[in-house]
């Protein structure tokens, strides 16, 4: 894998944990008008037969916004047909793709390879797309979990001190995400009284407290709502 001739260019992009922040070169180009070449619709470089073929064989006619996303020349990676979930057109070349990330704005690349990793290793289907950046895609995962465990946690009905405090932890989450109302802040403070004595000095009481107290002085800057 060679550098990327202006990484520069990729200076301000998100970095992926694995992968880092620009292209990986590869030297290849397979030719879009080749019939045996087949590129992901999110390189949005189709031909009329590929998109033909796509649409006969999902229904579906791509119609692509001028939301930023662009492929880079000479980064193709081979795919293997056989590993990809069947049902839709098999895809032959994974190209990087520069793309805006929908909940930062900031621009990222989804890599050639992390396709390759998404669409053979993990089975997802050919459909799924990467839409955020790799913080906001964590982000929202972090999100799913904390809805999850203080779902969960709910129903516990004598919590410890530990499950007291992840549930605490887990609402004051959720309402930084903007997923719970602001007046949920009252139910942490009341989780926080609930916390024994001899634990109130504990490291992540004062932590929690802390962010809480940023909470609701934001919310006072904003005024009543
Ligand atoms: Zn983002």
């Amino acid at each position: 894998m060679k550098r990327h001739r202006c990484p520069e260019r990729y200076a301000e992009h998100v970095e992926h944990p694995r992968y880092g922040k620009a292209p990986h070169v590869t030297g290849v180009d397979p030719n879009p008008d080749d019939p045996a070449v087949h590129l992901h619709w999110n390189t949005r470089y189709l031909t009329e037969a590929q998109l033909r073929r796509i649409e006969r064989t999902t229904g579906w006619h791509p119609v692509f916004p001028n939301d930023g996303t662009r492929m880079v020349p000479g980064t193709a990676v081979a795919a293997d047909v056989s590993r990809q979930t069947p049902a839709t057109v098999a895809i032959t070349h994974y190209y990087d793709i520069d793309k805006v990330c929908r909940d930062c704005r900031r621009r990222f690349i989804f890599f050639a390879q992390e396709q390759k990793h998404w669409y053979e290793d993990l089975g997802f289907p050919l459909e799924a797309d990467a839409v955020r950046c790799p913080p906001c895609r964590k982000r929202m995962q972090d999100i799913g979990r904390a809805r999850k465990r203080y779902e969960q946690l709910s129903h516990v009905a004598s919590r410890s001190f530990e499950e007291t405090l992840e549930m605490a932890g887990s609402c004051l989450m959720l309402i930084e995400a903007a997923v719970f109302h602001q007046r949920q802040t009252e139910h942490v403070r009341t989780l926080l009284k609930r916390v024994p004595e001899e634990a109130k000095g504990d490291r992540r009481v004062a932590e929690i407290t802390a962010r809480l107290m940023t909470v609701e002085a934001e919310a006072r800057k904003r005024g009543p709502k």
